[in-house]
């Protein structure tokens, strides 16, 4: 195989032009996108179209949540030896606006440089949702950031506070302020 020729992981999943493209089919009836390329009837539930154009889908988008693969996904995935973690991403596609699921290029770690962890509580009895807190965290090569904002729903006592944390390297705790969201953003 000589270094011109290109050949698809997955056959007809996108084009082999210098800059690909995802190839996916827009039903003619209703005009939703879909991805991979369908042939058969519109999933659109109120669309009773089969007929479909195939389309080069938008080479951007826009990041709407992200995860790291932290152990080798099931057969027909061909995971490297020794595995190595790699991170997924869920992106908007800029002129479809539908998302797609995919492997980030090799190299970008999530779980060492970003971190977002939510946490819900629930309760199951009452049907209602008592807190949320999301944890945002961001390392650096000599410093940690941390970002918490929690918003507690019990009325009368709902509010929404934020905690900022600077933590540098060998050093400790530069900078650790807390407060109100309310106060700033009001009710
Ligand atoms: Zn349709």
């Amino acid at each position: 195989m000589s270094n011109n020729s290109r050949v698809a992981a997955i056959e007809g999943w996108y084009t082999l032009e210098p800059q690909p493209h995802l190839i996916g089919s827009r039903c003619r009836a209703c005009g939703t996108y879909f991805f991979p390329r369908l042939s058969s009837f519109c999933r659109n539930p109120a669309c009773e179209g089969n007929a479909f154009d195939e389309v080069k889908l938008s080479r951007t988008g826009r990041i709407w949540s992200y995860t790291n693969a932290c152990y080798p996904p099931p057969p027909p995935f061909v995971a490297p030896q020794p595995f190595v973690p790699f991170a997924i991403a869920a992106v908007e596609l800029e002129a479809e606006r539908m998302i797609v699921l995919g492997q980030v290029a090799a190299g970008i770690d999530v779980s060492k440089a970003f971190r977002l962890d939510t946490q819900l509580n629930y309760d199951a009895r009452s049907g209602k949702l008592l807190e949320d807190r999301s944890l945002f965290a961001f390392k650096g090569s000599c410093y940690t950031l941390f970002l918490e904002v929690r918003e507690l729903r019990l009325p009368p006592n709902s509010r929404r506070d934020y905690r900022f944390v600077v933590n540098l390297k060998d050093i400790g705790t530069l900078l650790d302020v807390n407060g109100s969201l309310d106060h700033i953003f009001g009710q």
